[in-house]
């Protein structure tokens, strides 16, 4: 048996997650640009954007998406923005007054 993975074909012991060396054999996996295979949760790992507030990686939460903000090319938690934003107003508002 041979399994498929973005038209390249692998044995089923050979398959693992090239972080953590699970067996991805009936695993969900998700596979990157270099068809590097991954656990999903490593995958989330690694692939996850960066806070450009804290940087700590935006991983999804239980079952939903993580919901982040992404402002100017740059991704952020939903609560590390919203401190900015208001850190950033008032900048704004003192600027606004001098
Ligand atoms: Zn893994
Ligand atoms: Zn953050």
């Amino acid at each position: 048996q041979v399994l498929q993975a973005r038209g390249k074909s692998y044995h089923p012991s050979c398959f693992r997650c090239v972080v953590c060396r699970q067996s991805l054999e009936g695993q969900p996996f998700s596979v990157d640009a270099d068809t590097r295979a991954y656990c999903v949760s490593d995958y989330h790992k690694v692939q996850a954007p960066l806070c450009a507030a804290c940087k700590v990686p935006i991983l999804p939460t239980g079952l939903t998406e993580s919901i982040r903000v992404v402002s100017f090319d740059r991704n952020y938690h939903v609560e590390c923005y919203s401190v900015l934003s208001i850190v950033l107003c008032s900048l704004f508002h003192i600027h606004f007054m001098e």
